[in-house]
C-alpha cells in the first residue's frame, strides 16, 4: 500500500513513509500520485498525512525520498530545519487546519547549517551576519552529541522533534489525545535511508 492519505493513525503514516523510503533507497519507487489526474483532483483541497520540517538542502527532496506524491506531505524547509515563529505557525496550521496525523523533524547527513555550528563552536568564531542563527539554534545539539557520543545530526534530529513537542500547543494536545505522533529522523545521503532518532506517539 502506498496511499498515505488512506492512513488513519500516526503509526500507520510513519510505517508508510518508511516503506516509501525503502522503495526510494532500493531504486524501486512507485512514483505515486504524480499524474495530471491527481493534480486536477486536488484542486478542490488538500488532506496531507504528515507535516515535515526539514532542511532546504537540494540533496534532500522530501517527497522524492519518501516516494510520495501530490497532496501527501506538507513540507516546511529552512536551512538546517531551523525553527522560528513562522515555522511553528506552519506546523500548527498543518495539525489544526489540515489535520495531519504525523509531525516529522528530518535532519540529514552532511548538513551545512550543522557544519557551520560545529565550526563556530570549535573555532570560537561566531558568524556576525544572519547565519548566526544556525549557531544559536544548533549549538545545543553539538553539545549533546558530544556528551552522548553520537553524530551531531542525530542529536539535532532528536532535539528538533523535542522542540516541536515542547513548544506547539496543537502538537501537545494531539499527543495527549493520540491523534498526532511526532518523529525525529536523520536522512543519510550516503545510502538514501531515513534513520529514526526519536518517536513519540503519546504512549
Ligand atoms: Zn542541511
Amino acid at each position: 500500500m502506498t496511499d498515505l492519505q488512506a492512513a488513519t493513525t500516526p503509526r500507520e503514516v510513519w510505517e508508510l513513509l518508511k516503506a516509501g523510503n525503502e522503495r526510494f533507497a532500493t531504486g524501486n519507487t512507485a512514483d505515486p500520485r504524480r499524474d495530471p489526474a491527481t493534480r486536477q483532483q486536488l484542486t478542490s483541497g488538500q488532506n496531507p498525512a504528515v507535516v515535515v520540517v526539514g532542511c532546504s538542502d537540494s540533496r534532500v527532496p522530501i517527497e522524492l525520498l519518501f516516494d510520495a506524491g501530490f497532496g501527501d506531505i506538507f513540507v516546511i524547509r529552512t536551512a538546517g530545519g531551523c525553527v522560528d515563529s513562522a515555522v511553528s505557525a506552519s506546523v500548527e496550521f498543518a495539525v489544526d487546519g489540515l489535520g495531519v496525523d504525523l509531525v516529522l523533524f528530518l535532519a540529514h547527513e552532511k548538513c551545512g547549517a550543522v557544519g557551520a555550528a560545529v565550526e563556530a563552536l570549535s573555532s570560537g568564531d561566531i558568524p556576525p551576519g544572519l547565519t548566526r542563527v544556525f549557531v544559536e539554534k544548533i549549538s545545543p545539539a553539538v553539545a549533546e552529541a558530544k556528551t552522548r557520543g553520537e553524530q551531531v545530526e542525530q542529536a539535532h534530529a532528536r532535539n528538533g522533534a523535542e522542540h516541536l513537542v515542547a513548544r506547539i500547543p496543537s502538537v501537545i494536545s494531539g499527543l495527549t489525545h493520540k491523534t498526532v505522533g511526532v518523529v525525529g529522523a536523520r536522512y543519510r545521503l550516503s545510502d538514501g535511508r531515513v534513520e529514526t532518532t526519536y518517536e513519540n506517539f503519546g504512549d
